[in-house]
């Protein structure tokens, strides 16, 4: 397990560097990490090269791989020196996968810079770009060296990306903690203590990944509204008006797969209305047709989580607890979208 220190950047990653000694440094940041968080690091750096890549999802691919591993070519890079990946999940996964495939690997640590990144994206190894449409479709799992996290970054972040990651947040309540879910669903995101909450997610998150590294079993449980929400959020790529961010797609996730677990009596019908109740005020309500249930559904099918053509889900079976594997049919996937739109 890589170690997640939570704290000051000017506290921790100069210990780290002290602690190694890398013979080249490289920081990867996209245009807003490189204006806003950049320069809370760069003091602690000696002689680097920065890295800067376009932001957003629609760079995390290939080519923007091809982007890295030039300029970390073009740096001289050995085998010994460090990738540090400054900014939210797209540079995390990316830089992580290129560091990972440099030269057959070299060191990476994150910095994590999104309330995504912090709670989720950052912890657990698993790294990889998109491909022909399909999310993080090609990666590896490999731990970063160190995941150093300082609240501090997300005092930069639009309201809309906090909202965004604050839905795995909530994931992390309503799959292990049924009184840290009870505590934040009666406050708004603006009331939450944040830098308490990414402790307690990061916490529960390494505590699955620990058990489970390469998702075998037990670590499915964090893909709790990631079947559907996964679906939702590619199908609507290809819209851009009407794109949703990760956590606003697993918004509609978490609503339409607490659902089919009420359905097949795992959860009972005030466990699904609170988590209705809440979802929706915090993330109001993505406007679905009956032409868009179809494709989604279909879309599911390329999860990485099924066993041939059977979808599993993972699907809460209380409050605060979630089972994983659970077969559910097309019909299944289509009725719960349909709840969801009426
Ligand atoms: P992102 O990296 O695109 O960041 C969102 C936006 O915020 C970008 O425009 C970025 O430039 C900007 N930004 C970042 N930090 C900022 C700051 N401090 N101040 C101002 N702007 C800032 O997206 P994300 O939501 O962080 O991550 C989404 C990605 O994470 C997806 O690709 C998803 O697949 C991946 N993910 C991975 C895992 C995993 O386990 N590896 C888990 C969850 C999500
Ligand atoms: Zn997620």
């Amino acid at each position: 397990m890589s170690d997640v220190r939570i704290a000051p950047i000017a506290e921790t990653l100069p210990e780290f560097l002290e602690k190694h000694q890398f013979s080249a440094v490289a920081v990867l940041v996209d245009y807003h990490t490189q204006k806003f968080c950049y320069p809370l690091v760069k003091n602690w750096l000696s002689k680097h090269t920065i890295i800067r890549i376009k932001a957003g999802e629609e760079y995390k691919h290939l080519h923007t791989c091809e982007t890295i591993w030039e300029a970390l070519t073009n740096a001289n890079f050995d085998r010994h020196g460090l990738l540090l990946n400054l900014g939210g999940g797209v540079i995390g996964d990316m830089g992580g996968f290129c560091a990972a495939t440099y030269k057959r690997g070299i060191a990476f640590a994150q910095i994590p810079t999104t309330l995504l990144a912090q709670v989720d994206a950052s912890v657990g190894g698993k790294l990889g770009i998109d491909f022909h449409g399909f999310k993080n479709h090609i990666g590896v799992f490999k731990l970063p060296e160190t995941v150093l996290i300082d609240p501090v970054f997300l005092q930069t972040l639009p309201e809309r990306e906090l909202r965004s990651g604050f839905a795995e947040v909530i994931k992390h309540c309503l799959i292990a903690d049924a009184a840290k879910w009870d505590e934040i669903r009666r406050r708004d995101l603006t009331e939450q203590n944040l830098s308490e909450l990414v402790a307690h997610s990061v916490a529960v998150k390494q505590r699955v990944v620990e058990q489970d590294p390469t998702e075998k079993g037990l670590r499915k449980i964090l893909n709790f509204g990631h079947t559907l929400g996964h679906a939702v959020e590619t199908y609507f790529l290809a819209q851009p008006r009407k794109r949703l961010l990760h956590g606003e797609a697993i918004a509609v996730g978490m609503v339409t797969e607490a659902f089919l677990a009420h359905q097949k009596k795992m959860i009972d019908a005030t466990l699904l209305a609170e988590i209705e109740e809440y979802i929706f005020s915090v993330y109001g309500k993505v406007n679905l047709t009956g032409a868009d249930v179809e494709p989604i559904v279909a879309l599911t099918l390329q999860d990485k989580k099924n066993q041939g053509k059977q979808v599993r889900m993972a699907l809460l079976d209380g409050p605060g607890r979630c089972a994983f594997d659970i077969p559910v049919t097309r019909a299944e996937m289509r009725q719960a979208l349909d709840y969801y739109r009426g």
